[in-house]
């Protein structure tokens, strides 16, 4: 097994990769809140926690990844103010918090599938762990971590030691739970004090997710989610816990505090984090409507991979300004480096040094600038050989499907605009049906009809 070295939040440096149990890791990756359509941000961090997961596995570690769904809990502002996301859009679209969820999660899948990111060993959702995350309050309770008001029960962070040693704030500093807004508890003893279980009273009196527990009738808090169902799946103490940086003041912070207050232990021994995605400078995010979905991307005539092309460009520790004209040059990148591997011959053989070299980015800290770069280098050497079978190991990390010449993933925009052509067709409309040819040709694409129907070509 090689040496990986993987940068930890935790001590801010470079640490070589030890894990709890020989060849075995366990990892956690913060999921989504699924109240609308995950952004291109969200999934720069999904596509970072697929790629670690990756060199893992191409190091011969077996990986139990985990990836939670938030579908309770997790208010309009990371510190427990506001409105639940889930419940304000299912007021919002008229539909149940349920059928909310499940209608984003579906999305989210799909968009993993496109976006070539494995799926995780399990996707545990946090309204079907409430048992588990009481049952997590009641020893905090116990040990004397909590305490109870009108409103909620929470987390009294002056009873846990080194609170602030992820995120290495001064607490002073940390005013976050303090802003005015519609959840404001005078009870509270710190400003940092977390909500555990919120109660149904207040502006929370119409809350229709809700539950019985020994508190009172409620719902959970959003971190203590991820505390129940981490160490439900992968124990007390496991090895990799992943997520988007704007996780480390709040959310990873709450979670340390409540997971070791319950168990005394080390929770998690290395925690990773991926940098934004931005656009002109400022975060993508969701709750300002997003930027671009996959959707939007494949709509403006765009393969989704080759967003994650764009992401494989930038380390993970880098902030990533997205634009449409990276995202082109992208693409353009993607499909020069897919016809150069399947024009390759297949001479069954490995190219020792440029994996080694390859190898040696990968596992410094997820290097896949580099790596893309010694790909690259293989595939312009004229003398190298087993360009093809290196270039396909190679790409059992990178996810690009690059030896695969069939596979392109028509957006689903060009497949409406055939689907509409081959209607026209039928309806003997010659001219309407000519138009749609064109405009599919000026999105890249071209169309051969047979006697199924049709298929579709990038040109
Ligand atoms: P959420 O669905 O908002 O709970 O977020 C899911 C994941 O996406 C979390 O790990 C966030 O840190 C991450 N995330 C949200 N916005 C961005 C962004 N603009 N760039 C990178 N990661 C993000
Ligand atoms: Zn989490």
């Amino acid at each position: 097994m090689n040496k990986i070295k993987i940068y930890n939040t935790l001590s801010r440096k470079k640490e070589v990769f030890k894990p709890i149990h020989k060849n075995q890791v366990g990892m956690y990756s913060c999921g989504p809140t699924v109240y609308s359509y995950p952004t291109i941000g969200n999934h720069r961090t999904y596509i970072f926690s697929d790629i670690l997961k990756r060199v893992l596995e191409y190091n011969n570690y077996k990986v139990k990844q985990i990836i939670n769904v938030t579908d309770v809990g997790h208010l309009t502002s990371d510190a427990d103010e506001g409105e639940d996301k889930i419940e304000k859009a299912a007021m919002k679209e008229g539909k149940s918090a349920k059928e909310i969820a499940d209608f984003y999660f579906k999305i989210f899948r799909e968009d993993f599938e496109k976006l070539n990111i494995l799926s995780p060993e399990k996707w545990p959702r946090a309204t079907e762990h409430i048992k588990e995350q009481i049952e997590l309050i009641k020893i905090l309770e116990k040990k004397g971590y909590t305490y109870k008001t009108g409103k909620a029960v929470y987390f009294d962070i002056s009873k846990f030691k080194n609170y602030t040693n992820l995120s290495r704030q001064k607490l002073e500093d940390k005013n976050v739970g303090v802003r005015e807004n519609v959840f404001v508890d005078k009870e509270k003893r710190n400003p940092q004090d977390f909500v555990l279980w919120f109660f149904t009273v207040g502006h929370f009196k119409d809350h229709a997710l809700r539950w019985n527990s020994p508190f009172g009738i409620g719902f959970p808090g959003w971190h203590i989610e991820c505390s129940a169902m981490s160490m439900k799946y992968l124990g007390k103490h496991f090895d990799i816990h992943t997520g988007g940086q704007d996780h480390i003041q709040i959310h990873h912070t709450n979670e340390i505090a409540q997971s070791e207050g319950a168990t005394g232990k080390k929770f998690v021994n290395y925690w990773m984090h991926g940098a934004f995605l931005t656009y002109h400078g400022e975060k993508v995010s969701k709750s300002k409507g997003g930027l671009y979905t996959i959707f939007d991307l494949e709509e403006r005539g765009f393969q989704p991979l080759s967003f994650r092309y764009l992401c494989l460009t930038t380390h993970y520790r880098k902030p990533l300004d997205f634009s449409l004209e990276k995202l082109k040059s992208s693409e353009n990148s993607l499909e020069r480096l897919k016809n150069k591997v399947c024009s390759c011959m297949d001479d069954g053989k490995i190219n020792r040094k440029y994996l080694l070299d390859f190898e040696n980015a990968i596992n410094n800290d997820l290097n896949i600038p580099k790596a893309l770069q010694v790909l690259w280098n293989l595939l312009r050497d004229e003398k190298a050989e087993g360009k093809f079978q290196t270039a396909k190991k190679m790409d059992s990390v990178l996810g690009l499907d690059l030896t695969e010449k069939e596979k392109i993933s028509i957006p689903e925009k060009i497949t409406k605009l055939a689907k509409e052509r081959q209607k026209m067709r039928e309806e003997k409309n010659w001219k309407k049906s000519d138009e749609l040819r064109k405009k599919i040709n000026n999105f890249g694409y071209t169309i051969e009809d047979n006697e199924k129907g049709f298929l579709i070509k990038k040109k």
